[in-house]
């Protein structure tokens, strides 16, 4: 008899052991950093307007390195050596594209 109650009280004990151990939170710290703006703007022809680099010719689907605002509207160019020539006289390269 006195074998079997202390039995029990081991068991009891045993659980109230894992129980305690069972409460503590789970913190999921996610070591994922997020750095959006570490990477430089990427441009889409969609972001522009115009399907051609109105300086060279060159297709803006071919990349965009260089965006220019002319009248509220955006332009893309293949460098920024051909967005600041457009940017002399805008209005000239929009008329002979
Ligand atoms: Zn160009």
């Amino acid at each position: 008899m006195l074998k079997k109650s202390f039995f029990a009280l081991l068991i009891i004990g045993a659980f109230a052991c894992s129980n305690q151990e069972k409460t503590t939170p789970e913190e999921t710290a996610s070591p994922m950093h997020q750095h959006e703006e570490a990477k430089a703007v990427k441009y889409t022809p969609d972001m522009v307007i115009n399907a051609k680099d109105y300086t060279c010719g060159m297709p803006v689907t071919a990349g965009i390195s260089d965006t220019s605002h002319y009248e509220g509207k955006a332009y893309g160019f293949c460098s920024p050596e051909c967005m600041a020539e457009f940017k002399k006289d805008p209005a000239a390269a929009i008329a002979k594209k």
